[in-house]
């Protein structure tokens, strides 16, 4: 029995765990970039998972949920939506909707791709065990693929494999310890094909003391040496002899105890990964096809949690989150900046961006240290996202900085009323950072933090990314010299005048400004 897993969505990133999920067997994956036709398949065969992300679909999520409830009313939903600084979309926020019954779990976007990647992963072995899959592995068509011994031992090592999936150092080092306790080999390499496709270099080795720096450094190419040999070719090979094998001495030289080695491509099907080397038997004697049978399973396993790793990997380099505080991180930010710009220029919009600044940082972690500082990080994100809308993106634009994009905030250009909106929205934020009981995770004691800003408006200020940035960052130093806890605008913070220096950590505490009050009940149209 398959599990049919569909995901609809247009994120490229959400595409990815189509290759993801192929390494699981059991398992079939296609992805829909169109909800009609996603839905118009769901009518034909059922799935049992659907994964639907429903940013950028012009319905409405209730709407789309609704047509996935009728096409296909068994099938469970994961759902990803857009933005919402973390509160769930209403269509299925209330529990009494038709179509929400099915819901495993819902995120908002930015979310960690781990999360989501960890409940298909338990949604899977869920159904499997129903099913009598017990979580098994795709192992592919290799050449000793068809002699799998499935032990418990093996058994026990793939699901340890598939749990360190995400991380690849963690996951070659039990490989390496697996393999050679396995063969009682005292040593082993491990080598990953580089991204080009043409040359391996080593992941991880065990067993070469003294040489590791060599063996650390070693590449060779595709075709030369045994590895090469094995890697080009995708067959496993066991050498008695060495001294006959001259012909495959590879680059770096280490010197070996016995004279018989093992050399296995890690593989999907064709798809060549990389290669595991083996030598120096414990008791001097020669590796044996025994050696190499016993092998065959668990390389089948290691190679599809590699394979599985690397895309892993390539999906968290497309993420569009940071790991940290959850916000968007500097790249996705970019990728936005660049399309407001477009938007807004072609539309005739205006929108302001913000970067932000944790003031004193440097001082708040030496003196608290690194954890207290992460945790004020984090709470300084929740203020931001918070006290935005949801149209509004935060991102973390470096250590203690973040880039807020406010579309559609002003619509002027009358220079003071665009300055007098262009500093409502971070001045909000300030002001919120400000006013927030901040505490010391390890003592609970209280603690002012104050972030200073730096504001540039589109088109006023700039039209391109390094433009407006720069006008902001300008801005954010003159807020900094100014006295810190202000947003800047065109070089000036209005209400600078009144405020005063404060000894609290925070550094700086503004007054009231009138200024402030102004700008609220000028946007609230009272003046
Ligand atoms: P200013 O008010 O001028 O911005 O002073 P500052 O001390 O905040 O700025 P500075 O650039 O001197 O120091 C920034 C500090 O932020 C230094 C660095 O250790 C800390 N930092 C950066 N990223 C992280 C992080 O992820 N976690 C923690 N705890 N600290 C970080
Ligand atoms: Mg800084
Ligand atoms: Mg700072």
């Amino acid at each position: 029995m398959n599990i049919q897993i569909f995901i609809i969505s247009e994120n490229e990133d959400l595409h990815l765990l189509e290759d993801c999920l192929a390494g699981m067997q059991g398992c079939k994956t296609k992805v829909y970039r169109g909800i009609f036709n996603a839905i118009s398949e769901l009518m034909k065969r059922p799935a049992d998972l659907i994964i639907i992300d429903t940013e950028g679909f012009r319905s409405s999520s209730g709407e789309i949920l609704e047509a996935i409830n009728r096409a296909c009313p068994e099938s469970q939903l994961i759902i990803i939506s857009g933005h919402l600084n973390g509160k769930m979309p209403e269509a299925y926020n209330d529990g009494a909707g038709l179509y929400n019954s099915n819901v495993i779990c819902s995120f908002s976007r930015p979310f960690v791709i781990d999360k989501l990647f960890k409940i298909i992963k338990e949604y899977i072995k869920r159904k499997s065990s129903d099913s009598q899959l017990q979580g098994n592995i795709n192992m592919g068509n290799d050449s000793y693929g068809s002699r799998h011994d499935s032990t418990c031992a093996d058994r026990y090592y793939t699901e340890k494999l598939l749990m360190s999936i995400s991380n690849m150092d963690e996951l070659t080092d039990i490989i390496v310890q697996v393999s050679t306790g396995k063969v009682n080999a005292e040593k082993c390499s491990l080598m990953l094909l580089d991204e080009d496709g043409q040359t391996l270099s080593i992941n991880k080795a065990k067993g070469f003391n003294g040489n590791q720096s060599v063996v650390k450094d070693s590449k060779i190419k595709l075709g030369e040496g045994i590895a090469g040999l094995v890697a080009l070719e995708g067959k496993a090979l066991l050498v008695t002899d060495m001294n006959n094998e001259r012909k495959f001495r590879t680059k770096y030289s280490v010197r070996y105890k016995s004279s018989s080695f093992i050399s296995i491509p890690l593989k999907i099907k064709s798809d060549i990964m990389g290669v595991l080397n083996l030598t120096d038997k414990i008791d001097n004697h020669c590796f044996t096809e025994q050696d190499l049978h016993s092998l065959s399973t668990f390389i089948a396993y290691a190679s599809a949690a590699i394979k599985n790793a690397l895309i892993f990997k390539k999906l968290q380099n497309l993420s569009v989150t940071d790991g940290l505080t959850g916000l968007y991180n500097r790249r996705h930010f970019y990728n936005c900046l660049k399309k407001e710009i477009i938007r807004s220029g072609r539309y005739g919009r205006n929108f302001i961006l913000a970067i932000l600044d944790i003031d004193n940082f440097k001082h708040y972690n030496d003196t608290y240290g690194h954890l207290a500082g992460d945790s004020v990080l984090k709470q300084v994100s929740e203020i931001l996202k918070i006290h935005t809308r949801s149209i509004d993106i935060v991102a973390r634009y470096g250590g203690e900085e973040f880039a807020i994009i406010f579309p559609e905030t002003h619509d002027s250009d009358n220079l003071m009323a665009a300055t007098v909106s262009g500093l409502h929205f971070p001045e909000r934020l300030r002001m919120a950072v400000e006013g927030y009981n901040f505490s010391n995770i390890s003592n609970g004691e209280k603690l002012g933090v104050t972030i200073s800003g730096g504001v540039a408006r589109f088109p006023h200020d700039g039209t391109t990314e390094k433009g407006l940035v720069s006008i902001a960052d300008e801005n954010l130093y003159y807020a900094k010299r100014g006295g810190r806890n202000m947003i800047y605008v065109d070089r000036i913070c209005p209400g600078k005048q009144n405020v005063q220096k404060n000894t609290a950590f925070s550094g700086y505490v503004a007054q009231e400004l009138p200024v402030r009050l102004h700008t609220e009940k000028a946007l609230l149209g009272c003046h």
